[in-house]
């Protein structure tokens, strides 16, 4: 039996069988996926062990050829008032769900983390920090913002606005009044999101403010892009709709 202690990311939880779960972790930004037996009894000792927002320490027996078995561990951090609150829970719910859609989560479980902190704690910039990780997979899918210049014609005066059906900054003559301008410090943050290295991510969330709405602008530029249709990002919209 292989059998070693990894730290985690608990992004999800589905019931299996009769008292069984399979477990979605991030451990070292690898997407695993876990068995974990018996959870569904109220006697179970690893039953915290799969609570979604949990930063954990567990022992998997790992064989070839089958799913990683979850043997024992302990909570690091429970992030529980995300569960509290409609909207951070549904934040959540988009970010674990374009992770699980991923081909590759490099570099994203350190982000994630900082959300979730950051709805735990209360953080004004927490939308900074959710747009960051939505960022980082953009960036790993290679469907990211040009920011470079126009996306149209490539000149770097007269930006006025990001196209999705163009895949970047539009000027003034491109886009020909279609979509509503932006202001130049929206334009800013775009550019200064789509370029930011991990080295200045700090410094990042301490100069710009991300709103939910542009969290949900990037949210649709991952659909868009990654050709693909997340309940959950329809979710958060509804909600806001009754904000
Ligand atoms: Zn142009």
């Amino acid at each position: 039996m292989t059998s070693k202690e990894v730290s985690a990311l608990v992004l999800d939880c589905e019931e299996y069988k009769e008292k069984d779960a399979l477990v979605t972790l991030l451990i070292e930004d690898e997407l695993v996926m876990a068995y974990a037996k018996g959870v569904g009894k109220l006697t179970s000792k690893n039953r915290i062990l799969t609570q979604p927002f949990s930063s954990i320490k567990v022992f998997l027996d790992q064989k070839e050829n089958r799913m990683p078995l979850i043997l024992h561990g302990h909570v690091e951090k429970f992030y529980f008032r995300i569960q509290e609150n409609l909207v951070a829970q549904s934040v959540c719910f988009v970010l674990r769900d374009c992770i699980k859609r991923s081909h590759t989560t490099l570099g994203v479980s350190s982000l994630l983390e900082s959300v979730w902190e950051a709805f735990q704690t209360g953080e004004a910039n927490v939308y900074t920090k959710a747009c960051l990780c939505m960022k980082q997979l953009l960036e790993n899918e290679g469907i990211g913002l040009y920011v470079d210049g126009c996306v149209n014609c490539s000149r770097k005066n007269h930006i006025e606005t990001i196209s999705l059906k163009d895949g970047g900054f539009l000027c003034s003559e491109c886009n020909a009044n279609f979509y509503p301008k932006r202001s130049k410090q929206e334009l800013i943050q775009y550019y200064s999101l789509m370029r930011v290295k991990e080295d200045k991510f700090e410094l990042f969330n301490e100069t710009y403010l991300f709103g939910m709405d542009d969290f949900l602008f990037l949210g649709n530029w991952y659909e868009h892009y990654a050709s693909t249709s997340l309940l959950s990002l329809r979710l958060l919209k509804s909600i806001k709709g009754f904000e």
